[in-house]
């Protein structure tokens, strides 16, 4: 293992989250190595430095502010799964109208085409919340985790 590839995995070689196997290849790479050796120290020093450091509690004011704008981003959250779902049906109809067989080719293809485009804007939309949903909650364990 090189300088650069010890480089790159000492932090979790510090928090012993790297397989043994690796972690045996960076600690004897840290003992040949003074430069690697001396990075390591430092990162050590200032891990120590972090974890020395008292754990404050945000005042309530603050906490209370926090929960209320994630209860408002929860509600708006919901409103646009909502909007989404009303907005299949649309989307439905338009992708139905290009079976049609009595419509004319083009129009078929333009349907169709269209239909394409709302059902993926609203598959994109839809990942979009589930993604603002999945930090959503992430957040609200956080949050309810220092509050408690
Ligand atoms: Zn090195």
């Amino acid at each position: 293992m090189n300088c650069e590839e010890v480089s790159r995995r000492l932090s979790a070689y510090l928090d012993g989250e790297l397989p043994p196997a690796e972690a045996e290849q960076v600690e004897r790479h840290l003992r040949d190595c003074p430069a690697c050796g001396r990075e390591y120290a430092e990162l050590r020093q200032a891990a120590e430095l972090l974890a020395g450091l008292p754990q404050e509690t945000p005042p309530p004011a603050i906490a209370q502010g926090l929960r209320r704008r994630l209860r408002q981003r929860v509600a708006l959250l919901f409103v646009g799964l909502a909007v989404v779902l009303l907005m299949i049906l649309p989307a439905a109809s338009v992708l139905g109208l290009a079976l049609r067989a009595d419509l004319p080719l083009w129009a078929r293809f333009g349907f169709l085409l269209s239909g394409v485009c709302f059902a993926g804007a609203l598959l994109i939309w839809c990942c979009q919340l589930l993604r603002r949903l999945q930090s959503l909650v992430a957040y609200g364990f956080l949050a309810g985790e220092r509050t408690s």
